[in-house]
């Protein structure tokens, strides 16, 4: 079969009964809230680099720029920069998501680095997303977890999806993470082309290995990728992967991906069980209406947000209050969040 063909996504979807899809809804919502699920945050992935050595995932802008890029060294982004940004964050009430970096853009030693100067800056240990690694040993107290970027659970789709990154490794990863007192994390992209029987494979990973927190993402179509002219995934099928897997796992943390021309699908994400939601250009759309939309979607759900989208008076001094060689990009930051691109 090939999983690809957009046939089988949709073949998937006419079995989808809309009545039952609202029940998963309600049940994992009232789930929710007596676990006391009322405070949503607001997820930063912090990029370490544009570059990726393996670069041939279907789906991702970076196999795109693997080609474009002559010097991986130049790919990275200034360590300051990626400080300083942590420092916004942490003015703002936002979470990090995690570090994430395409494979071979940083050493182990120097993420550690960052990592350890994020957790100071914030106070929080640090999730990381940087790839399949057997290093892990070198990491201590500054790291809080470590994500899998499974992307799909179906072991056959996943192989076709991500050929160069094997479920099986990522897997060995996240059993020695757990080992090593690690939490554990994985990353599911939905509408790549998997069905929504493949849920049952995704319950049977999260319950084989131990997984503390979930992050869906909905496809972003990019350009020069095989899903350029893909749709993004219906709202209430989202939704229902996500009930589904709050309903099965009450007790795991689960972030939620939609990008800005999705706003509509944070509110029934968060009734869905979502604990956070992720995904935004947060500086761009900083104090725009696409910022008070994102706490609109939430004030509706009768949850709270952690940290603000709109409150100026959060983005603190042009100076940083840590380093003042960050001065320059907070500075920076602060104007980006205070320009208005969307009037
Ligand atoms: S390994 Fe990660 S960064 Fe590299 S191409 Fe695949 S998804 Fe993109």
């Amino acid at each position: 079969m090939n999983f690809l063909n957009e046939n089988h996504y949709r073949d998937s979807m006419n079995e989808i009964d809309s009545i039952e899809t609202l029940e998963l809804i309600n049940k994992a919502n009232s789930l929710s809230l007596k676990k006391g699920y009322t405070e949503i945050s607001l997820e930063r992935a912090v990029f370490l680099s544009w570059w990726c050595d393996k670069g041939d995932c279907k789906f991702c802008y970076m196999s795109t720029q693997k080609d474009k890029i002559k010097d991986p060294k130049k790919a990275r982004r200034r360590v300051n920069n990626i400080l300083a940004e942590a420092e916004m964050c942490s003015r703002l009430g936002w979470n990090i998501e995690f570090l994430s970096g395409g494979y071979k853009s940083f050493t182990t030693s120097e993420i550690k680095s960052i990592a350890e100067n994020i957790h100071s800056i914030t106070g929080d240990g640090v999730w990381l997303n940087t790839g399949i690694t057997d290093e892990l040993e070198e990491y201590g107290k500054e790291i809080k977890g470590i994500t899998g970027a499974v992307e799909a659970a179906n072991p056959e789709f996943q192989r076709e999806v991500c050929p160069s990154k094997p479920l099986n490794q990522i897997s060995n990863m996240l059993d020695k993470a757990g080992d090593l007192g690690f939490k554990k994390a994985i990353t599911i992209i939905l509408g790549l082309g998997e069905s929504l029987e493949d849920v049952e494979y995704l319950k049977d990973y999260i319950k084989e290995h131990k997984i503390d927190r979930v992050i869906f993402y909905s496809l972003n179509p990019h350009p020069e990728t095989i899903y350029v002219n893909s749709s993004q995934p219906a709202s209430l099928y989202y939704a229902n992967v996500v009930s589904s897997i709050r309903l099965a796992f009450p007790d795991i943390e689960i972030i939620c991906g939609t990008w800005i021309d999705n706003l509509a699908n944070i509110g029934i994400l968060i009734l869905s069980g979502a604990n956070g939601i992720t995904k935004f250009p947060l500086f761009k759309m900083f104090g725009t209406k696409y910022g008070k939309r994102v706490e609109e979607e939430v004030k509706w759900t009768g949850r709270t947000l952690k940290g603000t989208f709109t409150d100026k008076d959060k983005l603190g001094p042009e100076k940083s209050q840590i380093n003042p060689e960050f001065d320059q990009y907070i500075k920076r930051y602060i104007k980006e969040s205070l320009k208005n691109k969307y009037q």
